[in-house]
């Protein structure tokens, strides 16, 4: 997977996508990163990126040119046709749905946005996704990007080994996972379940799945009654 980010702070990247899981995928050739500052294609002499808003207000609004010129520019060198994902506070909230989604694709063009906000025709004329991580705001697109290519490129296969599969995680199968255990048997009197240590895989795999259903219950029923929605299960035992 080709994954270009956009960014007036590129220098942000370095360390994420130096690192662990994200590292491994450009060494397995699973994904290549390509971080550019879009202020290179300001085609003003002081290379401004953004402007003072129509109607007057706070804050400064980027400008569409720099923008749709670097869009542009990394488009001409795709094969596929790429998804480009407007990080945005008022986009649609982010979920594992959507990383498997994205997963699937080749090409992905990241634009982190800054100040107040962007001009309204990247929004309308340029993007095929706006992309929230969560009800609040921050101060720059860069740490959404970072999350969604990192929920992504854990994705692609061939990234994560077996025993890191991503289709035991949260959310993946709709639920919370179970609770894990390691050495110590008993920790400060604090003991593993016995179940545990039986060496009965059946019972094993029963307990993890009642205490995921406990768990996402407890946690987030508004996962739990859509996983039940799509299983049509009940689950009156949790009780
Ligand atoms: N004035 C904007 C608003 O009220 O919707 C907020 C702008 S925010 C200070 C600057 C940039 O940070 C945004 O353009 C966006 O790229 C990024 N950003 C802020 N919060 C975000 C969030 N929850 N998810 C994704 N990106 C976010």
């Amino acid at each position: 997977m080709k994954i270009d980010v956009l960014t007036l702070f590129p220098e942000m990247f370095s360390g994420v996508f130096g690192s662990s899981i994200l590292k491994k995928a450009v060494e397995k050739e699973a994904a290549s990163y390509n971080v550019v500052n879009f202020r290179e294609f300001s085609n003003d002499k002081h290379k401004t990126v953004d402007d003072y808003p129509y109607g007057g207000g706070a804050g400064m609004v980027l400008k569409p040119q720099p923008i749709f010129d670097a869009v542009d520019h990394l488009k001409k060198d795709s094969k596929a046709n790429p998804r480009i994902i407007l990080l945005c506070p008022q986009g649609e909230t982010y979920t594992q749905k959507k990383a498997e989604e994205l997963a699937k694709e080749d090409h992905l063009i990241f634009i982190c946005g800054h100040y107040e906000g962007y001009d309204e025709r990247i929004r309308e004329n340029l993007v095929s996704d706006e992309i929230s991580i969560g009800d609040y705001v921050l101060t720059g697109g860069e740490l959404g990007a970072m999350v969604v290519i990192d929920s992504v490129v854990r994705l692609l296969p061939g990234v994560l080994g077996n025993e890191d599969s991503p289709i035991y995680d949260s959310f993946s199968s709709g639920l919370l996972e179970h609770p894990h255990y390691t050495r110590p048997a008993d920790f400060r009197g604090m003991k593993v379940p016995e179940v545990l240590l039986s060496g009965n895989h059946q019972k094993i795999n029963e307990w993890r799945e009642n205490e995921s259903l406990k768990r996402t219950k407890s946690r987030r029923p508004d996962l739990l009654e859509e996983y039940l929605r799509e299983k049509n299960k009940k689950v009156d035992h949790l009780d």
